[in-house]
Formats: structure tokens, C-alpha cells, sequence
């Protein structure tokens, strides 16, 4: 049996991962099939991660954390997880290839999800001119007229983006200002291929085999209009990835998965959880670093506290002082 499995190749998957590897747990992470990295794979420059002063692409930072973990002694595992046992000293992970891994302890780093609308339309022209990724498949839409739904950061650089190729981004937003931060909000508002539309939401995606356009409500007064469109991007956020704990481990009220206080505690002994899944706030590539850290040395002070106790696994109030004396 393995000491730990790490679920997860996000920023805080690797970096849970490096900080295993170093002392020593040999960790397996489970780094998905198709999403490995997380979702800086779908990203282009990350500006604010401390180190690259020149900004570093997305996809190469990962790589850069990947090569990090390996370079220790992490094993990575191309697979999905399809279902998981948390219960007891034992954890079982099974992998979408039909193998079942076991380990004393698990690291539960899937972050979250791209948001959906919820609205007619939506489902049938994904991948039809309906898009979450910017970077994946702004390429086609060179010289289209196209809109990116949101307000936040992601809205503002996935639009910021999209004019390298489009026409013309419209940006529809619910609200009548931004949540996105000032930075990404001036450089939005200065773009002249950027046309905001305010206090509007998506009422219906319209297309029979690609997008032509969509149906926009006003927030203010609920009147309709038709805005006609090449392509949509949705970019209104992310959920949590838990679908494969909420039966198990206790979430928050906000979908989250609960951790004890500032550590990376679950409500499973041995069950740790890190990065965009514990994180309603600040969801930061770097603060989901910091959370896989913690986690590590969480983690590592449950198996340093196992092997001195043996079996049965020691409770969790055994382990706090020291979880705490380590988390950052
Ligand atoms: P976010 O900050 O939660 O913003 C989501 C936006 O979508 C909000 O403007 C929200 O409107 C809107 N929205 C949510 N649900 C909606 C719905 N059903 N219909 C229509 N609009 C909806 O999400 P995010 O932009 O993905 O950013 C997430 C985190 O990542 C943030 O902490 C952000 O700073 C960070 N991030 C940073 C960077 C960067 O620094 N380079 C880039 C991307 C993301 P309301 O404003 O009305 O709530």
C-alpha cells in the first residue's frame, strides 16, 4: 500500500506533490486524462505569479510544477478517478482504467469547473461556437463577431484575448459594473474591439448547427432583444469539483469541501483537501499553491503520527497540535 495518493495536477496537486516527494511519501498523483494541469493548461500568461517578472505561460508553469514533483520522486498517473473509499485507515481510489490503488492517506486537490448558464441553447451548441476556453478555441473565430458572458477577471482576459482574433467582442454582464479587478477592467474598457453590454443576461443561445446569435434580457426591465453572434464564450465563474466526496467528506454551504480551520483537515482523518475545492475567495494559482503545501505537511504529519501510533489510525485531535505546528 501506497503512504499517499494525490488527486489532482493543479497548482496545488504539484505543489502537495513536491512537498511529498521531498520528504519522502513517493506520492502518486492522479492527474487526470485529459485535464492534467488544471486550468492554467487554459490559460496564456500568468502575470502575477511570484517569480516571472516577464509573466510565464500558463501551460509552462504547469509543466515547470510537473517536472518539479517528478524530479522528487512523484509518480503521475494519466487516469481519471471514477469513484473513491475514505472511510477507514485504508483509502481506496479507483482509476477510470479499472485499476484500484490504495493508500494510508489522500490529498484531495480537483479544483473547480467552468459555470454553466443554464440556458436553452446551451448544451446542443457546446463546441459549436459555445465555448469555455478562450485559448482553446479563439482561433476559429478570426474576423467573427462573438460576445464572452461574465464580469469577473476571466471575462475581462478571456474578451482581452479573443480581440486578437474576432472582429468584435461583446462583453454581456448582469450587473452595471465589473467584479473583475481595476487592472483587467482598464485594459478591457481600453481595447476598441470591446463593446460592454450592461445589466443583460443570456436568455437563450439561438443556432441550428452553430451559434447565430443570442437572445438578451435587461436585468433592469426584463425586455428582450436578439444580438446576433458567431460564437459565445461563457466565462461566469467555477464550481467546486466535489462530485465524488459529497457523499463522503462535509461540505461547506457554498459548495466547498470543509477543512478545520486554517490546516487541510477534512472531516475524514487521513482525508486532506487543497487549492480551488476548500477555496470559496481567493481561488489564486499561488494561493492554491499554498493551500497544496499545507496539505502536504498536514498529511505528512498524519503518517509520521500512524507510524509511531500503528494501527488503528489515530484520531484527528492526536495529530491537531502538530497539523497546526505545521500549517502555514
Ligand atoms: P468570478 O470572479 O466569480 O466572476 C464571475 C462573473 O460572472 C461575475 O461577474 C458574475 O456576475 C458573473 N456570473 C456568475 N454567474 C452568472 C450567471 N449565472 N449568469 C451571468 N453572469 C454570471 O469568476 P472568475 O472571473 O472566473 O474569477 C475567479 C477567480 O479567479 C477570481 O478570484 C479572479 O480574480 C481569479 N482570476 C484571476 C485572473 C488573473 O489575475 N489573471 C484571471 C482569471 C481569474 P456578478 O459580478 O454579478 O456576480
Amino acid at each position: 500500500m501506497r503512504q499517499l495518493i494525490v488527486i489532482g495536477s493543479g497548482p496545488a496537486g504539484y505543489t502537495a506533490a513536491i512537498y511529498a516527494a521531498r520528504a519522502n511519501l513517493s506520492p502518486l498523483v492522479i492527474a487526470s486524462s485529459v485535464e492534467a494541469g488544471g486550468e492554467l493548461m487554459n490559460t496564456t500568461e500568468v502575470e502575477n505569479f511570484p517569480g516571472f517578472p516577464e509573466a510565464v505561460m500558463g501551460p509552462d508553469l504547469m509543466t515547470k510544477m510537473q517536472e518539479q514533483a517528478e524530479r522528487f520522486g512523484a509518480e503521475i498517473r494519466y487516469d481519471d478517478v471514477t469513484a473513491l473509499e475514505l472511510d477507514g485507515p485504508v483509502k481506496r481510489v479507483t482509476l477510470g482504467s479499472g485499476t484500484v490503488e490504495e493508500a494510508e492517506a489522500v490529498i484531495f486537490a480537483t479544483g473547480s469547473a467552468y459555470r454553466k448558464l443554464g440556458v436553452d441553447g446551451e448544451e446542443r451548441l457546446a463546441g459549436r461556437g459555445v465555448s469555455w476556453c478562450a485559448t482553446c478555441d479563439g482561433f476559429f473565430f478570426r474576423d467573427r463577431v462573438i460576445a464572452v458572458a461574465g464580469g469577473g477577471d476571466s471575462a475581462m482576459e478571456e474578451a482581452t484575448f479573443l480581440t486578437k482574433f474576432a472582429s468584435k467582442v461583446y462583453v454581456i454582464h448582469r450587473r452595471g459594473e465589473l467584479r473583475a479587478s481595476k487592472i483587467m477592467q482598464a485594459r478591457a474598457e481600453a481595447n476598441e474591439k470591446i463593446e460592454f453590454v450592461w445589466n443583460s443576461e443570456i436568455a437563450e443561445i439561438l443556432g441550428g448547427d452553430a451559434v447565430t446569435g443570442v437572445v438578451v434580457r435587461s436585468t433592469i426591465d426584463g425586455s428582450t432583444r436578439e444580438l446576433p453572434l458567431d460564437g459565445l464564450f461563457v466565462a461566469i465563474g467555477n464550481d467546486p469539483r466535489t462530485h465524488l466526496v459529497h457523499d463522503q467528506l462535509q461540505l461547506t454551504s457554498e459548495g466547498t469541501v470543509q477543512v478545520e480551520g486554517r490546516s487541510s483537515r477534512t472531516s475524514i482523518p487521513g482525508v486532506f483537501a487543497a487549492g480551488d475545492v476548500i477555496d470559496p475567495t481567493y481561488r489564486q494559482a499561488i494561493t492554491a499553491a499554498g493551500s497544496g503545501a499545507a496539505a502536504a505537511l498536514d498529511a505528512e504529519h498524519y503518517l509520521a503520527a500512524l507510524d509511531d501510533a500503528g494501527e488503528p489510525a489515530p484520531d484527528t485531535d492526536q495529530i491537531q497540535g502538530l497539523a497546526e505546528a505545521a500549517a502555514i
